[in-house]
């Protein structure tokens, strides 16, 4: 491998070599990078890329005029598509402004070895800027189980039990209790009563997740790897270096 490239494993063992232009934030973007044609110059634009998490001020995408139902044509009005000069992938701007995709809700978390708890914390962050509150409560309380096994818990318990065993094992902070006894009513409701859950109920269990997911993976990698120090430390950036050699 020579300078100016970066190399990954695929899941099926087999190593690919890409050149660094292409090297982008997400595991999903991470080997792609978008052409846009015919892309027009508009007013720069700051916003947070819902793809790679990036900061970013683009001036180049497309854009269309847009008239309100009744055929009243609002003279000004237009719908914005912008391309992230970072990752590439575009984000549309309706008309009152609504970003689609939205912004992640969450911070990253580095040094996630489990794919799976890493995958899913991911859902959960989406769920929650989609606005899907009670899916992301449901999968946080996957993740809640996924980590309990991973530190020695065996396997087929009930969630209640499995948030127990955490609380036991030292992964919530002494004044956590409360925290510990909202996630477990919020977590039982979703789950054997189907209550719709509330942004605040799914916001809360997302803080505990991440929370939980810093003391059992990132703070360890970050003594473990210490190359990667000062990356973990920002961790709003996607672009942990995770993967990537
Ligand atoms: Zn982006």
């Amino acid at each position: 491998m020579f300078q100016g490239e970066f190399a990954e494993t695929s899941p099926q063992g087999q190593k690919h070599v890409y050149p660094t232009s292409l090297l982008v934030t997400t595991e999903r973007a991470r080997t792609m990078e978008y052409k846009w044609s015919n892309t027009g110059n508009f007013t720069r634009k700051s916003y947070t890329c819902g793809h790679c998490g990036h900061k970013v001020g683009p001036d180049k995408g497309y854009s269309c005029s847009v008239e309100r139902a009744g055929g009243e044509k609002e003279v000004g009005r237009a719908a914005y598509i912008y391309i992230c000069p970072h990752c590439t992938r575009p984000t549309f701007f309706d008309a009152d402004q609504t970003q689609i995709p939205g912004v992640r809700i969450g911070s990253e978390v580095v040094g996630v070895t489990d794919k799976n708890v890493e995958a899913l914390y991911d859902e959960v962050r989406d769920c929650a800027a989609a606005g899907a509150y009670t899916a992301a409560v449901l999968v946080s309380r996957k993740i809640l189980m996924n980590l309990a096994v991973h530190k020695g818990a065996s396997e087929g318990k009930s969630f209640l039990e499995y948030v127990e065993y955490l609380a036991d094992k030292g992964y919530v902070p002494p004044d956590g209790k409360e925290w510990v006894d909202v996630i477990r009513s919020k977590g039982n409701e979703a789950n054997h009563e189907i209550r719709i859950m509330r942004k605040d109920d799914a916001l809360l269990i997302l803080r505990f997740v991440e929370m939980l997911l810093r003391f059992v993976y990132e703070f360890p990698s970050m003594m473990t790897k210490p190359a990667k120090q000062e990356k973990a430390g920002t961790t709003q950036k996607p672009d942990s270096g995770e993967g990537v050699v």
